[in-house]
């Protein structure tokens, strides 16, 4: 089974695998194996390890807009 095409990042690799999450055709070295993702997405969700940095879980009630100094 050969797939004719190559890496959609880097336009020379031979394509490998196919992005689980974006479908991008990618070559061995732009696809991250953890993950099933390619870099661009691996970059788009925070590097994984399950790791979010930029998500703070700051659910304040409506309604709570009145501060008193
Ligand atoms: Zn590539
Ligand atoms: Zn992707």
């Amino acid at each position: 089974m050969s797939v004719s095409g190559i890496c959609e990042i880097c336009g020379t690799g031979e394509v490998r695998h196919t992005c689980l999450r974006c479908a991008q055709l990618v070559c061995d070295e732009h696809f991250d194996e953890d993950t099933g993702l390619c870099v661009e997405c691996l970059s788009d969700v925070g590097g994984g390890q399950g790791q979010n940095p930029n998500r703070v879980p700051d659910d304040a009630p409506d309604g709570v807009d009145t501060y008193e100094y």
